[in-house]
């Protein structure tokens, strides 16, 4: 269950100086306070939804929405209203979505690097996880390496999904009969159809 909504916090109270009360016609009398609304997800600020502004007047002591007032009124509050900044604590949300999202394009990029450099020079006992023809998830581990090709060692089960590889990654799931070669070019065909997901060495 997500809580999420919307909650607002006042920044100031200020005069209009040149607003007349749509009331009691003085002019000056209404003191406006500036409320600044932000959508919130587990009472943890995300990001700021504007300013908004009540009026009350101080000799009639009658209450107004902005829009209730004469255009110059609401001229009046835009120009107050620009004013007042936006406290930084309401971006809390947006700043550690961005950060997560940085993250994760970072340790990515840190992935494929590591890929691209294992795949390079092979070494025993690498463990590939790969991708299948019918987009199913599976493993294989490094024997031995040759000049020109590996020999590998194949997991003869597989997954439906990448992060649950670890379940079928067990020793007795990798049988002493499944061992193949692979050319360096089967290899480079692999990793160039993005079948290669991830290359461990210990
Ligand atoms: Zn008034």
């Amino acid at each position: 269950m997500i809580i999420y909504g919307r909650s607002a916090t006042h920044l100031k109270t200020e005069p209009l100086r040149n607003t007349v009360c749509p009331n009691c016609k003085t002019t000056g009398s209404l003191n406006t306070g500036i409320y600044s609304r932000h959508a919130h997800v587990f009472w943890i600020p995300l990001f700021p939804m504007g300013k908004v502004g009540v009026c009350e007047c101080q000799h009639c002591h009658k209450g107004f929405k902005i829009k209730e007032l004469a255009e110059d009124g609401k001229r009046e509050f835009k120009n107050l209203k620009g004013t007042v900044r936006t406290p930084i604590w309401k971006y809390t949300g947006l700043a550690l979505i961005l950060l997560l999202v940085c993250g994760l394009v970072y340790s990515n990029k840190q992935k494929e690097t590591k890929v691209a450099t294992l795949i390079a020079n092979p070494a025993m006992f690498d463990k590939y996880t790969f991708k299948t023809e019918d987009d199913h998830y599976s493993t294989f581990k490094v024997l031995e390496v040759f000049k020109d090709s590996i020999y590998v060692n194949f997991n003869t089960y597989e997954t439906d999904k990448l992060t649950r590889i670890y379940e079928i990654d067990i020793k007795d799931n990798y049988d002493p009969d499944a061992i193949y070669s692979l050319t360096a070019s089967e290899i480079d065909n692999l990793y160039a159809s993005g079948a290669i997901m991830d290359i461990e060495r210990d």
